[in-house]
């Protein structure tokens, strides 16, 4: 048999051993993590909107119509009017064609490369992309090429460099998801055309934060869907809901419908899911005080930090990593932090590079100033000894 014992072993000894913490309530800036409420920085629902009252009485109207499971999937009879309505308006949202659907993020990255990319294709990927992107480009069997991270002038060498007729699509995070920093996607969007190349962008931290009315990166460097034609965002984080979508253009979205197997052969999510996040996309494009709180507290955040002389990564938005580096040393002090009641998630390989272990801080508009100062002042306890 294989010796699954001695490899967990191993990654304990390197720090690299990943525990699950219970969670016995709602997301929220004070959770109950393992029967103890907390202060959290760890959560995606940089909105606040996860547990919101009238979200979750469109979710719990929704069951009562529709009941709980899709019963099939979207090409059987899993295809409800509230999904069909759903795509509409994310669609209107961001101004695309139109919008289609999925229960994950994973999935729909694996159903872009699946439909439109094969064995003598080549997807162009960032280096610090999340891993669901670098998975999407392997499924397809595409070639991966990788460039450094927000580097365009190697990106447009590359290209360059590739004459071939193959069909070429270049694939980015929005907002970096360890880092926080965004992608250069005006010139990655120019890039991508100049070398008759597609150009997707992954916008899971930016839709619903950035932009005026919150429909994400593309809105806030105002790019058509003919300069990036395929957005994927998710539904998990800021719009705190669940599942994911794509949107571009009517054949791109039925390419999609008809080849994509990721889409093909899975059970439609649940039709209450689709009817919250309708919910929710309406109190995004509302309320723009959560987005302007949200940004108010980011710099509140930093200012801070300046203060007691930790150093931040180049970033203006929710996520604002503190990278020590050592595997072990992000471990401890999220461990210490936990002790006092603050919960930052350690991040480690192979979720960043080696040697470039983190803590990522996450703000919500659901922070208050007072809350961010807890956090300070406890780091400007812990950090000399860290160093
Ligand atoms: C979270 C995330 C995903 C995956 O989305 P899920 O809906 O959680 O599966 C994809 N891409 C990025 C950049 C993410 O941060």
């Amino acid at each position: 048999m294989f010796d699954l014992n001695s490899e967990l072993e191993n990654k304990r000894r390197a720090g690299l051993f990943r525990k699950r913490l219970i969670n016995n309530s709602a997301q929220g800036v004070r959770p109950t993590i393992d029967g103890r409420q907390v202060l959290s920085f760890c959560s995606n629902d940089y909105l606040g909107l996860a547990n919101h009252p009238d979200i979750k009485r469109a979710f719990i109207q929704a069951v009562e119509s529709y009941g709980v499971g899709s019963g099939s999937a979207h090409l059987i009879n899993g295809h409800s009017q509230l999904h069909h309505d759903c795509e509409q308006h994310l669609a209107e949202f961001t101004g695309r064609d139109q919008a289609l659907l999925f229960s994950t993020g994973y999935m729909a990255n694996l159903a872009i490369t699946s439909a439109l990319l094969g064995r003598h294709d080549f997807a162009y990927q960032d280096k610090l992309n999340h891993a669901s992107l670098i998975d999407a480009a392997k499924i397809c069997g595409a070639r991966l090429v990788r460039y450094r991270h927000n580097d365009t002038e190697q990106l447009a060498a590359l290209l360059q460099e590739n004459q071939s007729e193959s069909r070429k699509l270049v694939m980015t995070d929005g907002v970096f998801s360890m880092d926080g920093d965004c992608a250069d996607l005006t010139e990655i969007s120019r890039i991508s055309a100049r070398h008759q190349s597609w150009c997707m962008v992954d916008d899971a931290h930016g839709f619903g934060v950035l932009g005026k009315t919150g429909a994400g990166l593309l809105e806030q460097l105002e790019l058509s869907q003919q300069q990036v034609p395929i957005l994927m965002a998710t539904l998990g984080k800021a719009v705190g809901t669940a599942g994911a979508f794509v949107a571009g253009s009517d054949d791109l979205i039925e390419t999609l419908i008809q080849q994509a197997r990721p889409y093909i052969y899975t059970t439609a999510s649940p039709p209450a899911i689709a009817a919250a996040t309708m919910c929710s996309l309406a109190i995004i494009e509302q309320e723009a005080w959560r987005r302007e709180k949200l940004q108010e507290l980011i710099t509140y955040f930093r200012e801070r930090m300046a203060g007691i002389d930790v150093e931040l990564m180049p970033s203006n938005t929710a996520i604002q990593p503190i990278v020590t580096g050592d595997n072990n040393r992000t471990l401890e002090l999220s461990n210490k932090l936990m002790r006092e009641g603050i919960h930052v998630g350690a991040i480690r390989p192979p979720t960043v590079p080696v040697g470039s272990a983190r803590l990522r801080v996450t703000l919500s508009a659901a922070h208050e100033k007072s809350d961010i100062d807890q956090l300070v002042n406890l780091l400007a306890r812990f950090y000399p000894d860290q160093q």
